[in-house]
């Protein structure tokens, strides 16, 4: 017998008739045995619906009220799951996140959680019920309902996992597996049996939105063992949670025997470009650049700044989230006295792509391999930030899958 969490994301629980097929790999590990949580995602397209509403409603809503209308998807697939289990026999009852309680910080819309009460979980898993759980929500110290950010359920999976002490988080998705990169533009990626939390911390954060990058933290800091799987196979096919399941484990570094240099190639274009010219090179500017932003709550990641020559003016070109950009260049707009810039120019038609590996920390080379690959195909270059195991190159927007491919293959990463 073991404990287990079994999350389902939304093209997972499209429509009932997926619903039904959710139910049947749930019955297959209950009828093994096991004790089983269960955690579901909105229907695919539904919070997408939910948050063009309240969009519509006012640009400037209440981000309260925005958690109110969002998280009502997976109120609605976590009825729908509980009712196809009883219809099939298993005893089953759902939950939202207010109920087990899911605490979370007070940061509607993306919020953190802070602690889950498991005790009633485990009372009613341990006496024969399924428990179906709403994913992506908890409820805040002002007693509100709160949302986890997109892809949350990734994360309501794992913290419950925690929670509960389960034996394994097993992640349902549209893949049966983490790939070497995503096998929607790169056909030949290949699946990875087993991932290292850090690996699969730096893809998730790098753009690989197979987990939501919280999940893949808490994972690591609560050593959950999370296994990403896919939900159309047929649930009666496969042995209850057998060893030889396809899917990805992610674990310790340890557990992992083959190390590759490279594991795996992630992209992004979630992030903008700006860059300040004719700057003056003097000490405090980097200051006034980011302090302003950081204030505004705006991330920046790369960062690049040349030496001028005679050590009067430079320039500085740096990333912020593109759903920050606008608000970006107003900041720096209204700090251009105190920064002293001559020209703010940007782009938001760029894309990151990250080369991951831990193997990089003990090899030299890959990045210059990057490079000449790059190159080779007249992919110019605009930005570099490299980390003991990762290496992200800016580059126009237009060229991101051809880079992906390029250097998939160039670091062996293609299936024959
Ligand atoms: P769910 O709705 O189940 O949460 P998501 O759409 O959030 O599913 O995540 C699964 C998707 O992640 C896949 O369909 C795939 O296109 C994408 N993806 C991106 N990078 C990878 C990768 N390296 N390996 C697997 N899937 C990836
Ligand atoms: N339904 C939420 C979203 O679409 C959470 C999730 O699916 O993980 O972002
Ligand atoms: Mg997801």
């Amino acid at each position: 017998m073991a404990r287990l969490v079994m999350k389902f994301g939304g093209t997972s629980v499209a429509d009932v008739e997926r619903i039904r097929n959710v139910a049947r790999h749930v019955k297959r590990e209950v009828d093994a045995g096991h004790q089983v949580a269960v955690v579901v995602s909105a229907m695919s397209g539904a919070t997408n619906q939910l948050v063009a509403w309240t969009r519509d409603a006012s640009l400037l809503h209440d981000a309260r009220e925005y958690d109110a209308v969002v998280a009502s998807g997976e109120q609605v697939t976590s009825g729908l799951l509980a009712i196809a289990l009883q219809a099939i026999g298993v005893n089953a009852r759902s939950w939202q996140g207010w109920q087990i309680p899911i605490r979370t910080d007070a940061a509607h819309g993306a919020a953190r959680i802070a602690d889950i009460d498991g005790s009633l979980l485990i009372e009613r898993i341990e006496s024969g019920q399924v428990a179906v759980v709403s994913g992506f929500q908890g409820i805040g110290p002002d007693n509100r309902i709160a949302t986890l950010g997109r892809g949350g359920s990734d994360t309501s999976a794992v913290a419950i996992a925690a929670a509960i002490g389960a034996d394994r988080c097993d992640i349902y998705t549209d893949v049966d597996g983490v790939y070497t990169t995503d096998p929607r533009i790169v056909p030949k990626a290949q699946r990875l049996s087993k991932v290292s939390y850090e690996e699969m911390l730096e893809m998730a954060s790098l753009g690989a939105k197979v987990l939501q990058v919280r999940s893949v933290e808490l994972a690591m800091v609560k050593g959950v063992r999370t296994f990403v799987r896919s939900s159309f196979e047929d649930p009666s096919a496969i042995p209850p949670a057998g060893d030889d399941t396809p899917g990805t484990l992610i674990c310790d570094e340890e557990e992992i025997v083959e190390k590759q240099v490279v594991t795996g190639i992630a992209y992004s274009k979630d992030e903008a470009q700006i860059s300040l010219r004719r700057v003056q090179d003097k000490p405090g500017v980097a200051a006034a650049v980011f302090v302003p932003l950081a204030d505004a709550s705006i991330n920046v990641d790369m960062i690049v700044q040349n030496v001028s020559e005679d050590g009067t003016l430079t320039d500085l070109t740096f990333t912020v989230p593109t759903a920050d950009y606008d608000r970006a260049r107003k900041v720096l707009e209204d700090a251009k006295a105190t920064i002293g810039y001559q020209i703010l120019q940007g782009s938001v038609d760029v894309a990151k792509i990250s080369v991951i590996g831990i193997g990089m920390r003990s090899h030299a080379g890959v990045a210059a391999d990057a490079f000449r690959g790059l190159a080779s195909r007249g992919i110019n270059i605009r930005a570099i930030t490299t980390s003991e195991i990762k290496i992200s190159v800016l580059i126009d927007a237009p060229f991101t899958e051809l880079a992906v491919r390029t250097l998939h293959s160039l670091y062996g990463l293609d299936s024959n």
